[in-house]
């Protein structure tokens, strides 16, 4: 036998198990009778945490004390948007308490097959402004790529659910993304292109790095980003080889998608700082959800621990009218409110753009408290965070 093999595979498992211990955030995965003798290095194995996802009615009642309502959604959701949650993302999860936060994005309730007015099945019209199969063009200068149908964990809030979490569905072949990328290629127009799904970050690296290769080939992309979850739901996903298939693509950007304060653990400010770290700049999105972080504190809290982690926040988007989430959307007024918390109390970076994406296709629409009172020839009245008033003279 070899010892310096041995040796350095305990040595890493080591430093693995460090690396694993999720901070004052999460239970440690060895304190859940299911997981309890799981081996680290495959704990932190991001294949092993999509194989271990949890989508089961029996696996779930494992972990937590299942209410009816959530027994139902689970039932119901199989074969529409399934349940599957990484086991990661259930060490997260309040085993007795039916509002936390990070419990109520991932279970099903029985609500998700109502359908609530006003609700449809592809609110922002995308399938309507889709020049090829995978691609959105609604913007003059720049595309969505939709990349993937799968994600490692799915929200049940999720605008997107007409695509994904079908994955017996799912479109693999390497090249479904060809007639997108011969439109981007032939539309000079088309500056920035935002590759999201999805979660692009579930392809292997090397598709994903032959599928950025093929973007940053086309000479008018000058700006390229990706849109995922993974830092939050699968934080393991974030490697050394991933980050070196990143760093040949560079400049990219990243929007993560981060809802709730809790969500920002130990581990994901690892994955964070590995992105940060390689020189990707991290911007945040965050769905305004009822009964998540529809509380101005909440979301102060959670804008504040994004800078700490170096996340710019970047867009709180009101929850879309898509079926079966009436549960989960505010009144534009939660949101305006939250707003008015935000600017001037804190710092500016910690102010992300409140946004309506347009049910019909219009686009995403800024959404702000008014600061204008009246506006007249050379003169405008406005009022500042506290309510006073000024006048500022042309
Ligand atoms: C959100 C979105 C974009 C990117 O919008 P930015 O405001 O530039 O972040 C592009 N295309 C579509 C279809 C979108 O929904
Ligand atoms: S990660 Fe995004 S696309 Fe995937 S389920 Fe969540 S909201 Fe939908």
């Amino acid at each position: 036998m070899d010892n310096t093999a041995i040796t350095d595979n305990q040595k890493l498992a080591a430093e693995i198990s460090v690396i694993a211990k999720p901070g004052k955030r999460a239970r440690d995965y060895q304190q859940i009778n299911l997981y309890k003798d799981v081996n680290p290095l495959d704990w932190e194995d991001w294949h092993w945490q999509i194989k271990n996802r949890i989508t089961k009615l029996d696996e779930i009642s494992q972990i937590i004390r299942l209410n009816p309502e959530e027994e139902e959604g689970i039932k119901n959701a199989r074969g529409r948007l399934s349940m599957a949650i990484t086991p990661y993302w259930a060490t997260l999860i309040e085993p007795d308490d039916p509002s936390c936060p990070i419990r109520r994005q991932a279970v099903p309730l029985k609500h998700e097959f109502q359908v609530g007015p006003y609700e449809m099945i592809d609110p922002l019209a995308e399938d309507a402004d889709s020049p090829a199969p995978h691609l959105v063009h609604r913007y003059p200068d720049r595309v969505l790529l939709l990349a993937t149908e799968q994600c490692a964990m799915y929200c049940r809030h999720c605008t997107r659910r007409r695509i994904v979490g079908h994955e017996e569905h799912t479109d693999n072949s390497l090249n479904r993304w060809d007639a997108a990328i011969e439109y981007i290629r032939g539309n000079k127009k088309i500056r920035d292109v935002l590759i999201s799904g999805g979660d692009p970050l579930l392809l292997e690296d090397e598709v994903l790095d032959s599928l950025l290769k093929k973007i940053t080939d086309i000479s008018h992309v000058e700006f390229l980003r990706i849109g995922t979850r993974v830092p939050v739901t699968l934080p393991q996903r974030i490697t050394e080889g991933l980050i070196s298939v990143f760093k040949k693509y560079s400049p990219l950007w990243m929007s993560v998608h981060f809802n709730h304060p809790k969500e920002i653990t130990r581990r994901t400010k690892i994955a964070c700082g590995m992105l940060s770290d390689s020189g990707i700049p991290l911007g945040s999105q965050t769905v305004l959800l009822n009964g998540i972080n529809d509380r101005p504190y909440i979301m102060r809290k959670l804008m504040h621990e994004l800078l700490k982690i170096r996340v710019r926040p970047y867009y709180i988007y009101q929850c879309d009218p898509v079926r079966g989430t009436q549960h989960f959307r505010t009144p534009v007024s939660v949101g305006i409110n939250i707003m008015e918390k935000l600017r001037g109390h804190t710092s500016g970076y910690a102010v992300p753009t409140y946004v309506i994406d347009a049910p019909g296709g219009g686009g995403k629409i800024p959404i702000s408290p008014n600061y204008i009172l009246s506006q007249a020839k050379g003169k405008y009245v406005l009022r500042n965070y506290r309510t006073k008033i000024y006048t500022y003279l042309e």
